[in-house]
């Protein structure tokens, strides 16, 4: 095995030695024999001993979970400005000028900046305000990807993304109380890193995506080569391309096609100049680094009229709003509806059936009602369950008035109940898929 490959394999078996651990410890079943576990752990310290790396949350390493009473204070060395925005593609182009760029993602998900003193991870501190940030040292050595112990032991200083996925976001998501559910994965992620008790930000696989070195390898002048070290060391780094003025146009146009195949919310794209002495040499603004440029999708938007509101019934027994409209084409495919989240926002929106209304894809992946050109409504919500016909409860919590079905025994929770059961995050029972249930 080579490097890379190996620094893979750790991934592979810390992800698996986890899993089994927690099911042995936490549910009291067994994903595989103890003879089992104990081939793949030694395989595992074999690995760190070679590569000189530790993953963290890795097995080998007893860290006990920690519960803090506040998350301290830290004052970042220099501000952390954000960079300036555009929509246009001409704007990156002009910006770049003869330069050599790095196009990358710009993940949707908390800025982190970590230090690691003689090989070992010290603080990570999130970004804040830019000013001061809040020390999540505790929590990032739980995160799946991000190398507690490196190979590298002179100071380094890194600036990383940490995200959760789609797929993470919707299976923890499900799991919460419906008045603890968050609204996308950047709010979840937020608050499972910005977490008193780094056991719970262990459960919620944080990813850490490292986009670029503050300090460390100081010889090097091209962020690229920088990110590539950095993969060499064992982290993982944010996706980018290399692009000049003439080619930039399609590489925004090969991030504009990825993202829908893509696990993680993007809300753009990143452009930096290469050249770090001639970043340097930039300086900033007083609002803005010189040396970058953040861009956003321009979203498509399209005009429709409201045909239905839905009122789903869920497995927690939260009754869903969903709006139907006729269907419109949208960043390549077919939509015809959007969810409305909570009765709070058919209220704000006014929706009432026939209504005109505006819909987009958010980060391009989730169609969303923008606006209510005619706001006709609101439609009321139902006083019945659809499902079981219980007379329906209205919770108003911190933030949003929300519509349930009250009775436990509701067919929709129940098949729900079973779907989930039957998944492959629980008993993982083949071929009792949804349909089947629903027969
Ligand atoms: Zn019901």
């Amino acid at each position: 095995m080579n490097y890379e490959e190996k620094m893979q394999r750790m991934q592979e078996l810390v992800e698996l030695l986890k899993k089994a651990a927690y099911a042995y410890e936490q549910e009291d079943r067994e994903l595989m024999s103890n003879f089992e576990y104990d081939k793949l752990y030694d395989e595992l310290i074999k690995l760190e001993e070679e590569t000189g790396t530790v993953l963290a949350g890795s097995v080998t390493q007893k860290v006990g979970y920690e519960v803090a009473s506040n998350l301290k204070k830290v004052t970042h060395p220099s501000r952390m400005l954000s960079l300036d925005k555009t929509k246009e593609v001409d704007r990156l182009k002009n910006f770049l000028g003869e330069q050599l760029g790095m196009l990358s993602w710009k993940l949707d998900g908390l800025t982190i900046v970590c230090t690691y003193e003689d090989g070992k991870l010290v603080q990570a501190v999130t970004r804040g305000n830019g000013e001061i940030g809040e020390d999540v040292t505790n929590n990032a050595k739980t995160f799946v990807n991000l190398p507690l112990t490196i190979a590298y032991k002179e100071p380094l200083v890194i600036r990383g993304e940490a995200v959760i996925t789609y797929s993470d976001f919707e299976r923890i998501n499900e799991r919460l109380e419906s008045e603890e559910k968050y609204k996308n994965p950047r709010n979840l992620c937020s608050g499972s890193v910005r977490q008193l008790n780094s056991e719970i930000t262990a459960k919620r696989n944080v990813r850490l995506y490292a986009f670029a070195v503050v300090a460390g390898n100081e010889t090097c002048n091209s962020k690229m080569e920088k990110m590539e070290w950095l993969r060499s060391l064992g982290f993982e780094t944010v996706e980018y391309k290399t692009v000049r003025q003439d080619d930039l146009e399609e590489a925004v146009a090969y991030f504009g096609s990825e993202i829908k195949k893509r696990d993680f919310a993007s809300d753009g794209l990143v452009l930096v100049y290469d050249d770090i002495a001639y970043s340097k040499s930039l300086g900033t603004t007083a609002k803005f680094p010189k040396d970058g440029i953040a861009f956003k999708w321009q979203d498509e938007i399209s005009e429709t009229h409201i045909l239905d509101i839905e009122w789903n019934t869920s497995r927690t027994g939260l009754i869903n709003p969903v709006a139907i409209f006729e269907p419109v084409e949208l960043e390549g495919t077919t939509v015809e509806r959007a969810s409305l989240h909570n009765l709070s926002i058919v209220e704000d929106l006014k929706i009432g059936i026939g209504d005109k209304v505006t819909v987009f894809k958010a980060n391009m992946i989730i169609p969303q009602v923008a606006q209510n050109l005619t706001q006709s409504g609101p439609v009321a919500p139902p006083c019945e369950c659809h499902v079981c016909g219980a007379e329906t409860v209205i919770k108003q919590d911190k933030t949003a008035k929300t519509v349930y079905c009250p009775n436990g025994n509701c067919p929709a929770q129940r098949q729900q109940a079973f779907v989930h059961y039957a998944s492959r995050d629980a008993m993982n029972i083949e071929g009792l898929s949804e349909a089947t249930v629903e027969k």
